[in-house]
């Protein structure tokens, strides 16, 4: 599998850049799990918008669909211009029912529902899901494939639940949005103490600290995290490449 960050802002995007958005490829199947706010710009650099093969989705929140719209219209005018391309699915929860069928539009994008408790074939990936702590529904997505395993937290503060599921996994890629000496729990956000507390009692081989704070020195949430954890810490970075 190999994963490249396309957004590792939390909130918005900053100056020239991109809010949730990772790219996530495997025998040739390209999966965008997150469409933030700035997503498409940068995804450009990588993959043209018609050459994805299937979107995933963990949460309403602007930071993480922002740029669901756009990508529909970049589809739909690529169709004009001759690009051949199949109707793209777009995997999402039907919590929201208002917000599950904007992802549909025309037969350029097609919402499809995901089923939290039942597990996901997506391409070459299986995925699971866990409900995550967050102001509204959102879901933890572990993916599986050529028997190695990736988890994204999407949003989230600490919960207990995350250690089994994510036991093992080559990578992690943890929402940090807060540092050590601040308590994210009531927005609903991790800080760096939980996220190497969280790395280490599930004992993956590599945390990717994002969803990033815009405020601070950022290396300090490395020291932070490791002072919990004592593998493989790495901040999310713009077309950072993560390859197992
Ligand atoms: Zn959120």
């Amino acid at each position: 599998m190999k994963l490249t960050i396309i957004g590792p802002w939390g909130g918005y995007p900053k100056v020239n850049a991109a809010s949730a958005g990772y790219l996530l490829e495997h025998e040739g199947f390209r999966l965008l799990i997150d469409c933030g706010s700035g997503v498409l710009a940068k995804l450009q650099n990588i993959v043209q918008p018609e050459q994805l093969d299937a979107v995933i989705i963990s949460h309403y929140h602007p930071d993480h669909i922002a740029d669901i719209g756009v990508l529909q219209h970049a589809r739909l005018i690529q169709g004009y211009l001759g690009k051949d391309m199949d109707t793209l699915p777009v995997y999402g929860h039907q919590s929201d029912q208002q917000e599950f069928s904007k992802l549909s539009y025309k037969n350029i994008m097609k919402g499809i529902a995901y089923e939290p408790n039942q597990e996901l074939r997506v391409g070459p990936f299986k995925v699971t899901f866990l409900k995550t702590d967050h102001p509204v529904p959102c879901y933890a997505m572990r993916f599986e494939a050529g028997g190695k395993a990736i988890v994204y937290t999407a949003d989230s503060s600490f919960k207990e639940e995350f250690i089994s599921f994510s036991q093992g996994a080559e990578v992690l890629v943890c929402e940090c949005n807060f540092y050590a000496n601040q308590n994210g729990k009531s927005a609903g956000h991790m800080n760096s103490t939980d996220a190497g507390r969280f790395a280490r009692e599930a004992d993956v081989k590599q945390l990717i600290l994002t969803h990033l704070p815009h405020y601070g020195n950022l290396t300090e949430l490395l020291d932070e995290a490791s002072k919990e954890y004592t593998g493989i810490i790495k901040l999310a970075e713009e077309f950072q490449v993560i390859t197992i």
